[in-house]
């Protein structure tokens, strides 16, 4: 099973737990058709706009054993308010600048 770490936005922190992140991840269903069921090795948010502390967090979580960094859709999709994140490509460039092209990134989660 592969591992993966997440990402959310601290935006939306307040009006969503990331509750169905969990469920297609443990079922892997939609971003998760490719990987099958996936095991989280870490749950973070961006740490804030502009989404920097994402690239060290990102790192982390790679350091624990993510094989995946996963951007859930509150940022790529602006989920569940259609608010994507305006820094979005930025910090994705940088987290794979940071980790590695082995490092598998997933774009969205639902
Ligand atoms: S940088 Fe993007 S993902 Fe992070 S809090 Fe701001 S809007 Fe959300």
């Amino acid at each position: 099973m592969k591992k993966v770490g997440i990402i959310r936005c601290q935006q939306t922190e307040d009006i969503c737990p990331g509750s169905t992140d969990f469920k297609v991840a443990k079922a892997g269903k939609l971003a998760f058709e490719e990987t099958g069921p996936v095991e989280i090795v870490g749950f973070l948010s961006c740490g804030g706009c502009p989404g920097k502390r994402a690239i060290a967090r990102a790192k982390l979580m790679v350091d624990r054993g993510a094989e995946a960094i996963v951007f859930a859709s509150c940022i790529s999709r602006g989920n569940p308010i259609g608010f994507p994140c305006p820094h979005y490509a930025n910090m994705r460039d940088a987290i794979i600048k940071k980790v590695g092209t082995e490092i598998q990134i997933i774009e969205y989660t639902h």
